[in-house]
């Protein structure tokens, strides 16, 4: 019989990762630029006092174990102090994404059954327009001082510094069952009500474990770390955890997202390693092309939520020295799922074949596995060449969805609703997502590879691909551009230029150039609102 193996059962809790991180690193500091006033400095030491004050605050409200406690906040040190103070005690910290319409923001207040909502002071507007349709909720609560929190009509609005005074700095973190729910986030609804994912403790620990790997983003105690990935969505990539466990200075970007005020903190808080979305990086490059500057002491920034183009990969490595670390994943994925991980014989690559490697979006972590199945679910080959849907499974992967009474998985797989390709190396690349795959007279045209294609183009800032109805071939290729400042080039010129890149019966049968591209919540360009604007104009 199989012995079994005798070893202490310690639960993973998020409690552990403050403990850690204020025993081992207590004088790391925190650095979070605020609404208000100055950057605010602390230490671990700090944020684990604080912390304890908070937890002792919410059992004054009289919250009970697996209570709810949203927050509509920014990347701050108060959301991050409520990050370990509401799950280590037991609640669930529910993050909401302010970017979300307000009836979808009512919606997920209500489903989630949150009992108090933490926000900043800028989102006062938004308080006010909800606060009145979300009956459960007892307590409203401002993250800030008491000379900083609004006055919202017809809504009592607590200042959290005012609840945390009076708490003391001590508090018994409760032994939890590490499968227990810890925060809870709901997918962005981009068809439908949005739906909710309940991370367990478990699934949180081992996901911020898997950041702090060399072929992940590296976090330890010798870099310091922005998170511009909001603490709203997919908990920031669990960097917020990851930066305790490993020891890195936490640098918080507040609402500042601009190119030129991250540019700024990362200089002057010599930032080593980033994370964000595509669109984050667009607008720091543009601002440091601009402006004629360069990184001091930056070495990689992790990018994923949308692919990130080649271009702008190829730039931030060969012209400013920052690695970019492509990686994937989902609400669904708790944070991140695959990355780029070059090995060595890919770093020897000459650079246009290491940025091609760089361009897809990697393997995945140990802890995830994944796969790309038929219509039928039948498992195709890892050639690089078969495309399917993309299957994923492991410790940090939904099961179901929050509320829901069935499972989530097929055949004990999560359907992604991403079509992809596996090489035989493993190393994924997403094709597509399966609402905007262009099917063409038959065949597939990856809107990604489109894009990437055309944001090479020099003149190009932004470049978005659609299917749109065509009489003859099911679905055809448009291209919108929004053109860097000052550039200057026509419809032929980019068509052109794209014929000498792609298929030739992958060219987009038009152009439409566009001020700016509408961007969700998420950093995402919205194509469903592009297809219901451009979705005739082959058929008209
Ligand atoms: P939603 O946009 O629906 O809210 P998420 O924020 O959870 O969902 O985003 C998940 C989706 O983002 C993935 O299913 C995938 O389509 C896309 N995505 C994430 N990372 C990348 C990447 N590196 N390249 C391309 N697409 C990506």
């Amino acid at each position: 019989m199989q012995p079994i193996g005798k070893m202490m059962d310690r639960p993973l809790l998020i409690s552990a990762i403050l403990e850690h991180g204020a025993a081992q690193f207590g004088q790391q500091e925190v650095v979070s630029r605020e609404t208000h006033g100055p950057l605010h400095r602390y230490t671990f030491s700090d944020l684990a006092k604080r912390a304890k004050q908070f937890a002792n605050a919410l059992q004054h409200l009289g919250l009970r174990p697996g209570s709810v406690v949203g927050s509509i906040a920014w990347n701050n040190y108060r959301h991050l102090e409520a990050y370990y103070a509401v799950s280590g005690s037991g609640l669930v910290m529910h993050t909401c994404n302010p970017r979300l319409h307000p009836e979808q923001l009512i919606y997920i207040i209500n489903h989630a059954e949150d009992e108090v909502v933490l926000f900043d002071s800028t989102f006062a507007p938004l308080i006010k327009a909800v606060a009145s349709h979300c009956p459960r909720v007892k307590h409203w609560v401002c993250l800030s001082e008491a000379a900083h929190t609004p006055a919202v009509e017809g809504v009592k609005v607590q200042s959290y510094e005012e609840l945390l005074a009076p708490q003391a700095p001590v508090f018994e973190w409760p032994d939890l069952d590490e499968k227990s729910g810890a925060a809870l986030c709901y997918t962005s609804g981009t068809t439908g009500n949005p739906k909710g994912v309940l991370y367990s403790h478990r699934a949180i620990t081992l996901s911020a474990l898997s950041d702090c790997l060399p072929g992940v983003l590296c976090i330890s105690a010798q870099e310091t770390v922005l998170p511009v990935v909001p603490m709203f969505h997919i908990n920031a990539w669990c960097l917020p955890y990851a930066s305790l466990i490993g020891g890195a200075k936490l640098v918080l970007p507040g609402p500042r997202l601009d190119g030129a005020s991250l540019h700024e903190l990362m200089e002057t808080e010599k930032v080593t390693v980033s994370a964000g979305v595509p669109t984050i990086w667009m607008g720091l490059i543009q601002h440091v092309e601009q402006n004629n500057l360069h990184f001091t002491t930056m070495r990689r920034t992790g990018v994923g939520g949308s692919a990130m183009p080649r271009a702008l990969i190829a730039k931030f490595s060969d012209v400013y020295g920052v690695e970019v670390c492509h990686g994937w994943g989902m609400t669904e994925t708790t944070a991140v799922a695959t990355m780029s991980n070059l090995s060595a014989a890919d770093m020897a690559l000459p650079a246009q074949e290491r940025h091609d490697r760089v361009a897809k979006q990697g393997k995945s972590v140990f802890g995830v596995e994944i796969k790309v199945v038929d219509e039928q679910g039948a498992t195709l080959p890892r050639d690089g060449v078969s495309q399917g849907e993309l299957m994923v499974r492991g410790q940090w992967i939904v099961e179901r969805y929050h509320k829901a009474e069935g499972s989530a998985l097929v055949n004990g797989w999560f359907p992604t609703g991403d079509i992809a390709t596996i090489s035989p190396e493993g190393v994924m690349q997403i094709k597509d997502r399966t609402k905007d795959v262009i099917k063409s007279g038959g065949e597939w045209i990856s809107s990604i590879d489109l894009e990437n294609a055309a944001a090479a183009h020099p003149g190009v800032a932004m470049a978005a691909v659609i299917g749109v109805a065509h009489p003859k071939w099911d679905e055809r290729p448009l291209l919108l551009v929004v053109r860097k400042p000052q550039a200057e080039f026509e419809k032929q010129e980019l068509l052109d230029f794209l014929a000498g890149r792609v298929a030739k019966w992958w060219v987009p049968d038009d152009v439409v150039f566009v001020d700016s591209l509408p961007v969700g919540g998420t950093g995402k360009v919205q194509k469903n609102e592009l297809r219901q604007k451009y979705g005739s104009i082959f058929s008209s």
